[in-house]
């Protein structure tokens, strides 16, 4: 496409003169992004009640909030970030200077799925620019409203050979990733994300992958049932359940379920009334496609609440199902809806085994008094982060990165990871001249125990 081939061509050429290197230009391309998203939030605002039906909390918490967070802790620590960090020498290579220099990676890609389309746009593009790179920054063509706002804020503040946006779907994606760059930021699924590494394979491009899967909630014994309800039901039904952090089913001793069901119930009920179809705080599905792929979901299992549809508003209403087959696709597929299944377990070591033997998780959240139980799950299992005894929130802390690992994902952001996933750390020694120690050189004669003794 010859849009892509001048675009990059004309970044190129913008970062090779230097202007990203300096910090404060920097800082102070964040400053004109945050004073222009200030300026389009209701613009935003009623972008995402549009693509999702989030009410203006839902997405000044989830998406907005986040965005202004990440963009004040980068220009606190800019600075500090980016100076060069002195290292210890060692004595093989006195007398010398150690130190590590962070560098800008260059032109990068970003590209972004339709459930948190502000947040999951703009987190990466922030740590991209405080980094120093050019940015390519492709939204999802779904959420079509925000991706519209985003073009709008991007092409105002930014000049396209600083940071251009290409709008369209996957044939968008798939044009750009026929071109190099520097680092690709992909957030998705896993199937979009093999397609991405595979293309970043041919140039040896660096990849982020921020992916999804089937994230459990383990409910142990000495859980207060009660609380644990209400954080399950706050996180799965968040955004009706397309997150790809939200709790996709649980895991509950047998003993609790019962209870448990009652008091979910009750929470969902507190949450969102007992018509949550038409209550304006519950966000709707994104598009039909979605919304078939749900509904045909709802067969597997008994269905303990909910169930309820309206196709017209594209909604589903918050749902329980007990029992599912696990070989069904509600059991093997990440859900990324508003469906809850609750499997029962006798033992914890059927919980645990039952995470273990699958993929690991982008999250996990474990609830219980356990101790013993709990420090198995966190250092036992495999999954890119969660909580102990609450839902979703690890993701609104800027001092915890954030990740899968294994079939979740690869690499990490949020605030100093962010900078760091986007930069180069350049290793330099740099040697001093006024003295040349030999040891090094051929002949080796009568130097290997000293070698030996100075390596030790
Ligand atoms: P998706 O993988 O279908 O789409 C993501 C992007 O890839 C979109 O921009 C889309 O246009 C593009 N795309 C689709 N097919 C493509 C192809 N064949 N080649 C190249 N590009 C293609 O994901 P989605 O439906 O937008 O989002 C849902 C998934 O994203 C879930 O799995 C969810 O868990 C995951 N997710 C992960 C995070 C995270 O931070 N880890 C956040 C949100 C969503």
């Amino acid at each position: 496409m010859k849009e892509i081939q001048l675009c990059m061509s004309e970044m190129r050429d913008f970062f090779q003169t230097g202007t990203t290197l300096n910090v404060s230009w920097r800082k102070k391309q964040l400053k004109a992004l945050r004073a222009s998203i200030s300026e389009h939030e209701s613009a935003i605002l009623k972008a995402l009640q549009e693509d999702l039906g989030k009410s203006d909390f839902e997405g000044y918490a989830t998406e907005l909030g986040i965005v202004y967070s990440e963009i004040d802790h980068h220009l606190k620590h800019l600075d500090s970030w980016s100076r060069p960090k002195r290292v210890r020498s060692t004595i093989l290579s006195f007398p010398s200077r150690s130190y590590i220099v962070t560098q800008p990676l260059g032109v990068v890609l970003i590209m972004s799925p339709w459930n948190y389309p502000f947040q999951l746009t703009m987190a990466p593009l922030v740590a991209a620019i405080a980094a120093g790179n050019c940015a390519v920054v492709k939204p999802s063509r779904y959420s079509a409203h925000t991706s519209r706002v985003l073009v709008e804020i991007l092409s105002k503040v930014f000049p396209s050979e600083y940071v251009a946006t290409f709008e369209g779907g996957s044939e968008m994606n798939t044009a750009l990733l026929n071109y190099r760059f520097d680092h690709i930021f992909f957030t998705g699924s896993p199937t979009v994300g093999k397609i991405v590494m595979q293309k970043a394979a041919r140039f040896l491009t660096p990849v982020t992958l921020e992916l999804g899967g089937k994230s459990p909630a383990l409910i142990d014994e000495g859980t207060n049932l009660k609380l644990a309800a209400k954080s399950i039901a706050w996180g799965k039904f968040l955004n009706a359940g397309q997150t790809c952090v939200a709790p996709d089913y649980i895991l509950i001793k047998h003993d609790l379920q019962e209870r448990f069901v009652e008091e979910l119930i009750g929470a969902i009920q507190s949450m969102y009334g007992t018509d949550p179809l038409n209550n304006s705080e519950f966000p709707k599905i994104i598009n039909e496609k979605h919304f078939t792929r749900l509904t045909d979901l709802l067969g597997t299992g008994t269905l303990a609440y909910g169930g309820q549809l309206d196709p017209k508003l594209m909604k589903i209403a918050p749902t329980i199902l007990v029992g599912p087959n696990l070989d069904s696709t509600l059991m093997t597929e990440e859900i990324f809806g508003p469906i809850l299944p609750i499997i029962s377990f006798n033992q914890f070591e059927e919980a645990f085994s039952f995470i273990e033997g699958r993929e690991h998780p982008l999250a996990l959240y474990f609830f219980g008094s356990n101790s013993q139980h709990e420090k198995q799950v966190v250092d036992s299992l495999l999954f890119g982060g969660g909580c102990i005894n609450d839902t979703v929130l690890h993701l609104s802390n800027p001092h915890l990165p954030f990740g899968g690992v294994g079939a979740s994902g690869m690499g990490r952001y949020h605030a100093k990871d962010g900078f760091m996933t986007f930069s180069h750390k350049k290793s330099i020694l740099k040697k001093y001249t006024f003295l040349d120690v030999p040891l090094r050189y051929a002949p080796f004669k009568g130097k290997y125990s000293l070698l030996r003794r100075m390596m030790r």
